[in-house]
């Protein structure tokens, strides 16, 4: 059973209308009604994912049966065939391994002082490039494309270095290091945006978005930098995402409905300190990028540390960014969540 057999044991007759993901269908919606504004990818996850334009609403085969239905999350995954006790309500049901043991979080790790110091100038620096119309606009351009106005971009200290630059490590109160050859190897600082994390008035991250593709991963977090997750705005919502970018665009779209905390990538866990704040949260959604391979076990990871945690990719593409491109309403997708019925 997937959510188009799902909906055809409701009457309703879903039409293919594209290709994307596996197929994408088109349909009344079960609860707002409608001619094709309800849309469900039978092939992803488990059981297919859905979405509908009007409401809002999306989710997996079990949320399906919790909306629709009426069925409590046990009976939901009975119905399915799926055993309960197993089953995580994230993407899809996947076994999470019991009898491990327990995740235990860890303070994070603060850069040196000097090291604090000097990217916090790096930043300034960079920010007052991103003012230089000759200088910034195709930064501006970039982030203007990703949804985020300039005024964000401002607040948040965003700015431009606009050529490859490299510094002494010690100069950074990095230890010195040495390349295979013997020659000293230095700090890069690539051409690029550069995304300063901030925590208690300190620069403790910097990632770079460099200019030139390909020759780097796409972001580059400069060495020294904490891995410390990012927190944007308050609580007591929270919505957890991968990027800087998409934390930003979160904050500006639907900063007064949840705080943010940006995790830098899906793989890192919250520090103590933002475990700490999302534990006693009132409410936890986990929007991590929606990636067909290696994602899943920090999906699980959530739904099996956060009990409540709603777990929720964005309804279209594979992150915000992609979200709003696609012309999702992120804010309403937020309001939408948060205000799901159930613990
Ligand atoms: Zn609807």
């Amino acid at each position: 059973m997937n959510v188009l057999s799902l909906l055809e044991a409701r009457g309703f007759a879903p039409v293919r209308v594209s290709g994307s993901r596996g197929g994408e269908f088109a349909s009344p919606c079960p609860g707002c009604g409608g001619d094709d504004r309800f849309r469900s990818w039978p092939e992803e996850r488990e059981a297919g994912r859905w979405w509908c334009r009007r409401c809002g609403k999306s989710g997996d085969a079990i949320q399906f049966l919790r909306d629709f239905e009426g069925l409590s999350f046990g009976d939901a995954c009975r119905a399915l065939g799926w055993d309960p006790g197993a089953a995580v309500h994230v993407p899809g049901p996947a076994m999470v391994p019991r009898g491990k043991r327990p995740w235990q979080p860890v303070e994070a790790t603060e850069p040196p002082s000097l090291w604090c110091e000097k990217a916090g100038a790096f930043a300034a620096w960079a920010a007052e490039r991103m003012e230089d119309p000759a200088a910034g606009g195709e930064a501006l351009g970039f982030l203007a494309s990703r949804g985020l106005r300039p005024e964000i971009v401002r607040a948040a200290g965003l700015g431009w270095n606009p050529k490859d630059q490299w510094r002494p490590r010690p100069a950074w109160g990095l230890p010195e290091e040495r390349k295979p050859d013997g020659r000293e190897k230095k700090l890069w600082l690539p051409a690029g945006i550069v995304l300063p994390v901030v925590r208690d008035g300190a620069v403790r991250r910097v990632k770079v978005r460099p200019s030139e593709a390909g020759k780097v991963p796409k972001y580059f977090a400069l060495p020294g930098s904490s891995m410390e997750s990012w927190t944007l705005g308050q609580g007591p919502a929270w919505l957890v995402v991968e990027s800087e970018l998409d934390g930003l665009l979160l904050h500006q779209e639907a900063g007064d409905l949840a705080g943010v905390v940006v995790l830098g990538s899906a793989n890192i866990r919250p520090d103590a300190w933002t475990y700490g704040l999302l534990k006693q949260a009132a409410r936890v959604v986990v929007a991590l990028d929606f990636d067909a391979a290696g994602e899943k076990e920090s999906w699980r990871w959530w739904a099996h540390e956060f009990t409540g945690a709603r777990v929720r990719p964005v309804p279209v593409g594979k992150d915000p960014g992609e979200a709003f491109q696609a012309g999702v309403n992120l804010r309403a997708w937020v309001a939408g969540v948060l205000a799901e019925p159930g613990g």
